[in-house]
């Protein structure tokens, strides 16, 4: 570990959802703009592996990192303030943890020895919480603890920060994230709550050093008085949190107030370098102050929770900006279109994007937005299954394969276009199995894809387990959809176009998880920029 690297802790009390993944990435953004080197990592307390193997319903969305890790949204986060990636260890879960001292137990490495909680967890959380730390790349590590102060399964984690608060003195920090609810009929905002949630994590041993606010309304200084006097902070160290117009706002909002300056003093950094933030208020001018808006559809099964497509909205974010334009989005159950409402579903629509997804569960509504998407000269954007929904439906209503469709919703499928891979054959285990992570794949010259990226070799990351059928490859590149992009690997058909289409994509990896604040994706933008045409055409 290098002796340098100063460890920030993000814990969060009162209720869950207050945004710590956001405040995390906000203060990691303040501090990376003023030269430091921050990256973020996220502890989350339950027992699954990894997050792979949750419903969208139950977790929102799986992200996934270049090294194929599945892990929780707030990475997306973390890379899309930080525009840098992050990998398997800044994702660890209690299954994790407790995976890898059992197999340390069955090994014999505590052999004698009664095999506890405290230390052999807590000490097994604390290499985790400092292993980013010995690459020496990251001067500063930013720990989000999942959950709320108080949970019987937070327990050991608030006990490995209380631990390594005492073993590395200044180069340690504690920042809590509360509520500062507003009672409407008296008018007050109540400060109970996170006095309650500091003595909570007190007892744990666990002093905050900056309490950070999340409120409807200015705290004011007698609020601000009033919470440092009972939870031992100073009272510049007490920091509001309003509701934002938009996430990206903010590390502007926690500048304001010093919060970079604040933490840099207590860990003992210098403050000589002012924040540059040239790029990120650019990029909030150009969100901030569209020139034109466009509705773009997003035919998916979960749309009902939107975290389950988090990247994606995101991504449109991004690229919107970079379009000047406001990126609105019709959130469309697949479920519900039919060969009959498809057309009205989706009408007066400027871009379709048809989402990943599993199962049969809404594959026939993603394959009829295709058709509409495709016959219409709507931009279409397909994404993993989405592009999958794409071949099938070519198959279907160009090839005139009427039984098209994947091996994944029909086993005994005469025609399967989209077909299991190879690889994935021998596969039993659900967890971690999938074709995870970044990929290579060359372009086609001269396709759409080819200029879209301006360059022949992309790297992108996956998670499926099936895949374009090769066996279809003649049939449908003769009748007009052509695989621009294949894996050179494995042959591995990634990208489908329809040239005859002013903008049909369809990919096989997620691009979502690539693009960031500064760095919008080249796929997104393009769409965008293409919905844009199609608008005012
Ligand atoms: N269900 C499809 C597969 O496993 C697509 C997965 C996805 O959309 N991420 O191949």
């Amino acid at each position: 570990m290098s002796p340098k690297t100063k460890f920030i802790f993000v814990t969060g009390g009162v209720t869950s959802s207050l945004g710590k993944g956001i405040v995390a990435s906000s203060l990691a953004n303040l501090l990376q703009s003023r030269g430091f080197s921050v990256t973020i990592q996220k502890f989350d307390p339950y027992i699954n592996i990894d997050p792979g193997t949750l419903n969208p319903y139950e977790h929102g969305e799986c992200y996934v990192t270049d090294d194929g890790a599945e892990t929780d949204l707030d990475l997306g986060h973390y890379e899309r303030f930080l525009n840098h990636p992050t990998s398997q260890a800044n994702n660890i879960t209690t299954g994790r943890i407790y995976q890898s001292v059992i197999d340390k137990e069955r090994r014999g490495d505590f052999l004698g020895k009664t095999v506890q909680v405290i230390p052999h967890i807590t000490d097994e959380i604390k290499y985790r919480m400092k292993l980013l730390a010995d690459s020496g790349k990251h001067e500063i590590i930013i720990t989000e603890i999942g959950g709320t102060v108080g949970d019987i399964e937070a327990l050991p984690y608030i006990e490995a920060v209380r631990q390594l608060k005492w073993e590395l003195g200044k180069d340690c920090l504690s920042i809590h994230l509360t509520l500062i609810p507003y009672l409407k009929a008296t008018g007050e905002l109540k400060t109970k709550p996170t006095q309650h949630s500091v003595k909570t994590l007190q007892e744990s041993g666990v002093q905050p050093d900056i309490l950070v606010c999340r409120s409807e309304n200015n705290l004011g200084p007698d609020i601000k008085k009033k919470l440092a006097n009972f939870c031992n902070v100073q009272p510049n160290s007490v920091i509001e949190s309003l509701d934002a117009k938009t996430i990206y706002e903010v590390p502007i909002l926690l500048k304001d107030q010093n919060l970079d300056e604040v933490v840099l003093e207590k860990i003992g950094l210098s403050t000589n370098s002012k924040p540059n933030m040239k790029k990120w208020i650019d990029f909030l001018e150009r969100h901030k102050n569209p020139s034109t808006e466009i509705e773009i559809g997003l035919i998916g099964k979960y749309v009902e929770l939107k975290d389950s497509y988090k990247s994606i909205s995101e991504s449109l974010i991004h690229a919107g900006a970079k379009c000047l334009s406001r990126v609105n989005i019709r959130w469309i159950h697949s479920e519900n279109l039919t060969r009959d409402n498809a057309s009205k579903a989706l009408e007066g629509l400027h871009g379709v994007i048809v989402a990943p997804g599993f199962g049969a569960r809404g594959l026939e509504g993603k394959i009829e937005a295709v058709r509409i998407a495709r016959e219409e000269g709507v931009p279409f954007l397909g994404i993993c299954f989405g592009m999958q929904a794409s071949v099938i439906e070519y198959a279907r209503n160009v090839l005139n394969i009427s039984n098209a469709t994947s091996r994944e919703v029909d086993p005994d499928a005469k025609n399967a276009v989209i077909d299991l891979m190879a690889d994935q054959k021998k596969v039993i285990n659900k967890g971690g199995t999938m074709r995870l992570g970044a990929c290579s794949c060359d372009l086609k010259k001269g396709s759409q894809s080819h200029e879209v990226y301006a360059k022949t070799t992309i790297s992108e990351r996956h998670r499926h387990r099936f895949e374009f059928n090769n066996e279809f490859l003649e049939r449908l590149e003769e009748s007009g959809m052509i695989a621009s992009g294949i894996n050179p690997e494995t042959n591995l058909v990634e990208i489908v176009e329809v040239p005859s289409h002013p903008w049909f994509i369809g990919v096989q990896f997620h691009p979502e998880y690539k693009s960031t604040v500064v760095n919008p994706h080249p796929l997104f933008v393009s769409f965008v920029k293409a919905s844009l045409t199609h608008k005012n055409s």
